[in-house]
């Protein structure tokens, strides 16, 4: 084989398509019996394929530019032309968001798999690559056996959703091939509160903005849709603040988290809530104003004030209390749930020990990388497949050059 693919997820299929395009005799190998799983539960089943507002401003890695690279080299552009050629056209939501127009994350795996079919690629299920032996060519082994290839492709994701196949293998096979991992974490994933304060709230989700602080210092802050659950805190706003509590959790750093779900625009600083309340009828109808009304009241007992409190007659206290309350509200301490809820992970392969421009291996020549066994992970919005087309796409065109050139 010229290239071999390991693993048949989003990352693995863009690559094969893109190798079997440039020419390459190409075997992607799963060990899955039916792989695509986390595509098919992406974007609650309609998969969320990338981003009209793509920026590599949107990973973390600590490497933008690397990042930035593999976009460019693969852009939002070329991914909307590349899908609607292979039958599936993207339609973008007014926040960004691109989803298939069918709504339907199976459309979105059925075209990856034909168009690898197409592309004249071999797909091998329950497969599971326990090695790769380096050598011209590497031996790639499996239970079954051993499979040469003139360059290899490591797509096998992360840690996160491990019933889908990921069980971070690929951080395995790169550091037996030394390579370095840089420590990982589950990223968009809820967070969970000791003691979760918010419980009766559960089902509720507002506008609010989560900031993540080591002691005056703001590490991270996120702003979006939250949700309260039985056990914390979910939405886009928790999800995406996530990775940083993870990071800030394994790195012991002491950390507090906030919480603002008072309007930002209209509130600016505690004389604004004084002066809205100024001769309403009681705090919670105040409140309720610009808050749910079951939040307005859960916000009104937890300061310790009188729901039918006449706002006129609010001490400067109590209304410092409330400020503190639904502006600035210190949770208790967070735990990000672990990689069974995550959507991804973070940290894995080491950047710098990867060539952007053809996600080869410096320390392996013949050995690329693609997708989430990187260390890179994006927010919520459809940034993470992007990373898996565009690195997919890199990654597939040079192994192929690579394979090819060493016939
Ligand atoms: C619930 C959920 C919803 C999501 N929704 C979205 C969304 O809407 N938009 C978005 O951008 N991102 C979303 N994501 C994230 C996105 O799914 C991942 O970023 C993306 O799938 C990563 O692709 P990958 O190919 O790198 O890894 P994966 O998709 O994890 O694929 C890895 C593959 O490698 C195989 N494999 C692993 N080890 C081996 C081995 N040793 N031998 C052989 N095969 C192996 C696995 O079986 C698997 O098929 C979601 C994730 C989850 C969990």
């Amino acid at each position: 084989m010229d290239v071999v693919v390991i693993g048949a997820g989003a990352a693995g299929l863009a690559s094969a398509i893109w190798a079997g395009r440039s020419g390459a005799d190409t075997l992607v190998l799963d060990s899955q019996v039916k792989p695509g799983a986390k595509i098919l539960v992406s974007g609650g089943g309609r998969c969320n394929v990338t981003n009209a507002n793509m920026s590599a401003e949107r990973f973390n890695s600590g490497a933008r530019e690397f990042v930035a690279r593999v976009l460019d080299a693969f852009p939002l552009a070329d991914t909307v032309r590349w899908f609607s050629d292979l039958g599936v056209p993207l339609l973008a939501e007014a926040d960004g968001r691109m989803f298939p127009k069918t709504n339907s994350s199976r459309t979105v795996l059925d075209a990856l798999q034909r168009g690898a079919e197409s592309a004249g690629v071999r797909l091998l299920t329950g497969q599971n690559v326990t090695g790769i032996r380096p050598g011209n060519p590497f031996q790639i082994v499996t239970k079954s056996g051993e499979f040469p290839a003139r360059s290899v492709i490591i797509c096998c994701g992360g840690l996160a959703l491990p019933k889908s196949g990921s069980t971070g293998a690929g951080y395995v096979l790169a550091s037996r091939l030394g390579h370095t991992m840089v420590a990982t974490t589950p990223a968009l994933t809820p967070l969970i509160a000791d003691p979760p304060i918010h419980a009766e709230l559960s089902g509720i989700s507002l506008p609010a903005v989560l900031t993540l602080r080591e002691g005056a210092k703001t590490i991270a802050q996120s702003r979006g849709s939250l949700l309260f659950t039985h056990e914390g805190y979910s939405g886009p706003c928790a999800l995406n603040i996530s990775r940083h509590a993870a990071r800030a959790q394994i790195e012991r750093r002491d950390f507090t988290m906030s919480l603002r779900i008072l309007p930002e625009r209209e509130f600016g600083d505690l004389s604004s809530l004084r002066k809205a309340f100024a001769g309403r009828r009681s705090g919670v109808n105040a409140l309720s104003e610009v808050l749910p009304r079951r939040v307005a009241q859960w916000v009104c007992r937890y300061a310790g004030v009188e729901a039918d409190t006449v706002s006129r007659a609010l001490s400067r206290n109590a209304c410092q209390r409330l400020w503190s309350a639904c502006a600035d509200l210190v949770l208790p301490p967070l735990t990000p749930a672990g990689y069974r809820t995550a959507e991804v992970t973070a940290g894995g392969v080491r950047l710098d020990e990867v060539d952007p421009a053809t996600m080869m291996s410096r320390i392996v020549p013949g050995l690329f990388f693609a997708g989430e066994v990187l260390n890179v992970d994006g927010e919520l919005g459809g940034y993470n497949f992007q990373w898996a087309w565009s690195g997919g796409a890199v990654a597939g065109r040079a192994a192929a050059r690579w394979g090819l050139s060493r016939r």
